[in-house]
């Protein structure tokens, strides 16, 4: 749930949208920041490409967007709490960040960067097991719009692109930005120059829907870990006052899953401490 802000503006450069189940907590929540005008359902119908146009449409669960881009709606989860933010946390142990001792210790990232944190020997070094593909999003700004309204598109056997999401329209100002996502095959080859793959993308993305004009503006960003190709059947990981949650722990990697792992664990947790 990333946003930055690029030229002067909010933009969505991580999950596309959310989903939320009725009935879920999850939901519960979802409905109340819609009802702060936090975020709005934004369309369930999402256009279907091949790499040479848009070729149909697939309508399923409300998807939703953040008006004030995703990233809000976590630094809302994180109101009241005493949180310091952008600080990189290098080693952590059993009940240990940092050297500073704490009754729990949670690793919400995924496995990859998680197993970074510990030394080695640890038991859960083994459970940190699931493997992840990267993608790069890239950014495409136009002066003014100048395609048929979309929403966005998933790209079916295309080299370079597998999302592309109209990023004014999710975030409700009209701003003529694009966000595509690349494939896994693309991401790999411009891993180490992600800078590399905006042309490639820009190409792709005009071609797929018939734009004459390049962008006047561009950005990349590298997701090393973006999604996970395979999933961990518990909900989380919590023994010896660590713990581990995120979106590959659950049926299917996606915002929702992320949350309910989360939620679970923080209630594992606290019976554990107040035990
Ligand atoms: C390109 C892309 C597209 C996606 N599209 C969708 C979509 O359309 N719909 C959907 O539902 N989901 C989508 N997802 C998945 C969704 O974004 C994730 O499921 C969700 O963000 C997972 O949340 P999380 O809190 O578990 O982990 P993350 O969002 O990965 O958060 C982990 C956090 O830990 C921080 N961190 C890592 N290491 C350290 C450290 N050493 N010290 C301090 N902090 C650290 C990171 O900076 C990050 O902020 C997409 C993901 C990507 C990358």
């Amino acid at each position: 749930m990333a946003s930055r802000t690029i030229n002067g503006r909010i933009v969505d450069i991580g999950a596309a949208y959310f989903t939320a189940e009725p009935g879920t907590p999850f939901h519960g929540v979802v409905t109340d920041w819609v009802e702060r005008g936090l975020a709005r359902p934004w369309t369930d119908t999402l256009a279907v490409a091949e790499a040479d146009g848009i070729h149909g449409s697939t309508t399923g669960p409300a998807r939703y967007a953040a008006p004030g881009g995703l990233r809000g709606l976590v630094v809302d989860l994180a109101r009241g709490l005493a949180i310091e933010q952008e600080i990189t946390v290098q080693h952590v142990a059993p009940g240990v960040a940092d050297g500073e001792r704490y009754d729990a210790v949670v690793l919400a990232m995924p496995d990859p960067q998680a197993r970074r944190l510990l030394d080695g020997r640890s038991p859960l070094d083994a459970v940190l097991n699931t493997a992840w593909s990267p993608s790069i999003a890239v950014v495409l700004e136009w002066e003014a719009r100048q395609w048929d309204p979309f929403r966005a598109a998933f790209v079916n056997n295309a080299p370079e692109v597998l999302t592309v999401a109209d990023d004014g329209d999710r975030r409700g100002d009209g701003a003529a930005v694009l966000v595509a996502h690349t494939t896994e095959q693309s991401a790999r080859i411009h891993l180490d120059d992600p800078d590399g793959a905006i042309a490639p993308t820009s190409a792709a993305v005009q071609r797929l829907l018939g734009l004459a004009h390049s962008p006047t503006r561009t950005f990349a960003h590298r997701w090393t870990f973006a999604r996970p190709t395979t999933q961990h059947p518990e909900q989380f990981y919590w023994a010896d006052g660590i713990g581990v949650c995120g979106d590959a722990w659950g049926e299917r990697s996606s915002v929702g899953t992320a949350w309910a792992s989360g939620d679970a664990l923080g209630a594992a947790i606290a019976a554990a401490l107040h035990q």
